[in-house]
């Protein structure tokens, strides 16, 4: 594999100065990258300006079936991509070979989704016109993506993109660019035309200015936090980007009287502490209703006492390291203030002895809305509990907050789940189940959330432009 910039077809960059990756686990550094900044931005840009009219004339058949071989490679080197995703942003092996399995599905299924595109007819309102609409492939394409799904938060742009018929240009994640350069490498050996995907490592306030002001780019699709998302908007104004947002969380996780509690705990453990709890949809906040509350926060924090926490490579590990020094800081700032303002630390709550960016599975009980971590994205591995006595109250408490990506419910009765989530301002809900994703189904919030859907037939649309047609006959 090259670590370098890979434009127009060729493997390049190594001239420019290196930056390095390391394994949050252990602090070594694993690999370098090139540095690109706008030049090289500028190069990629252009190789996928000149690529894409062949591109998006190449029938839809056609690019299935180069988007269907490389779903093949990808699963081949289902190890390959789990053990790099490890080593530079720390996750569990198991759960990173999920993901690289996860990522795979989305190009397996925008291959699928090509053959799909349609268009409309429209009755006419005069018999002298026909009336059409046209889709086509909205043109070059800019990805942005963040470290924490450095495979599948760039496949479920790289699927519904190249399946509509754009060319790509990505700029990874400074922390993880190694697995992104691995999956532009078997997009190579699939056999995608030079120019098609171009992948830039380097400077992101450079890169990103190239594609937010570069005419020739007809759309950024961006996950990562609502704080360069607003950033990105405002530089995308002047040339009137498109722009699809997939942004930070604050998800609610409601429990009521009548949840299934051993259903509910294992729920909330997997929403909460998958990748860390550095996942965008991760519940932040538990909110309980008062009849179960003591039984559920002693199941919980047992089961999460459990949980083992070390260097992801390791057998057995259910928590991995977080991704940088910054992030241990923000968790334990959020259990301090918590603990500073009334809560009870159950469970964690602290670093572990060894070195590394670990930090304890951590369970707050009697938490508070003003404290900070029922207020802001915590990113790591602590669930703080609050007590709620009506649905009315609970609705309020989950709906307090700027974010709305994703919401849990864990209610037994229908009537009640029902209720409660037609009132949930969130893109995505989970009602008793901790891990809705999935590929087939949109995913996208609301509010400071994001703008648009990824996933399902709604995510190839943000790729595609709409052109209506009025046929004189
Ligand atoms: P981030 O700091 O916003 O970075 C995301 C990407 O933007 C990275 O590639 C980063 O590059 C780049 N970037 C940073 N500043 C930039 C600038 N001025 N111009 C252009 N690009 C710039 O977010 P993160 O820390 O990687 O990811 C965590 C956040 O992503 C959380 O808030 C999480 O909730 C959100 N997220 C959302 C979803 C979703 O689907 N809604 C999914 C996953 C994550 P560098 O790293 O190289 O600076």
């Amino acid at each position: 594999m090259k670590n370098l910039l890979y434009i127009n077809g060729k493997w390049t960059g190594e001239d420019l100065a290196k930056v390095s990756v390391t394994n949050p686990a252990t602090g070594d550094v694993v690999s370098e990258v090139p540095k690109g900044g706008k030049k090289e931005a500028l190069l990629a840009v252009e190789a996928a300006h000149d690529a894409f009219e062949p591109w998006a004339e190449t029938t839809a058949y056609d690019r299935a079936k180069l988007l269907r071989k490389y779903f093949d490679l990808i699963v081949h080197h289902e190890q390959e991509l789990g053990e790099l995703m490890t080593k530079e942003m720390g996750k569990p092996l198991a759960e990173a070979k999920g993901e690289v399995h996860y990522a795979a599905n989305y190009i397996e299924w925008y291959a699928e989704q090509a053959k799909r595109i349609y268009g409309e007819t429209i009755p006419t309102h005069d018999n002298d016109k026909r009336l059409q609409v046209w889709k086509k492939p909205i043109g070059v394409v800019a990805a942005i993506t963040p470290w924490n799904f450095p495979a599948a938060m760039l496949t479920r742009k790289m699927g519904p993109a190249l399946a509509a018929g754009c060319t790509i240009v990505i700029k990874p994640s400074g922390e993880t660019p190694l697995t992104a350069l691995k999956l532009v490498d078997l997009a190579e050996q699939a056999g995608f035309p030079k120019g098609v995907i171009n992948i830039v490592t380097g400077s992101s306030s450079e890169i990103g200015e190239v594609f937010l002001t570069d005419e020739r780019v007809r759309k950024v699709t961006f996950t990562g936090s609502t704080e360069v998302g607003k950033l990105l908007m405002k530089q995308g104004a002047d040339t009137v980007k498109k722009l699809s947002l997939e942004l930070g969380g604050h998800a609610p996780i409601i429990v009521f009287d009548d949840a299934d509690i051993d259903k509910a705990v294992d729920g909330v453990i997997a929403s909460k502490f998958r990748n860390a709890g550095q996942t965008c949809v991760c519940g932040n906040r538990v909110y309980v209703q008062s009849g179960i509350y003591d039984d559920f926060i002693e199941k919980f924090a047992h089961k999460v006492k459990d949980l083992e926490v070390g260097n992801g490579m390791d057998a057995g590990v259910d928590i991995g390291p977080l991704i940088n020094n910054a992030a241990i800081d923000k968790v334990d700032s959020h259990v301090q203030n918590a603990v500073k303002l009334g809560a009870t630390v159950v469970a964690g709550g602290s670093q572990p002895v060894e070195k590394g960016n670990y930090y304890l599975p951590t369970v707050i009980k009697d938490a508070k809305a003003d404290m900070l971590i029922m207020q802001e994205e915590t990113f790591g591995p602590v669930a703080p509990v609050q007590k709620f006595e009506t649905m009315e109250e609970a609705i309020t408490l989950a709906n307090d907050t700027p974010y709305g990506l994703a919401a849990y419910v864990f209610t037994e009765s229908v009537s009640k789940g029902t209720k409660v989530i037609e009132k949930l301002d969130f893109g995505i809900v989970g009602w008793n189940d901790g891990a809705p994703s999935a590929v087939q189904a949109p995913f996208g919030g609301l509010k400071e959330s994001g703008l648009g859907r990824e996933g399902g037939h709604q995510g190839i649309e943000d790729f595609l432009e709409t052109q209506y047609v009025s046929i004189g006959i």
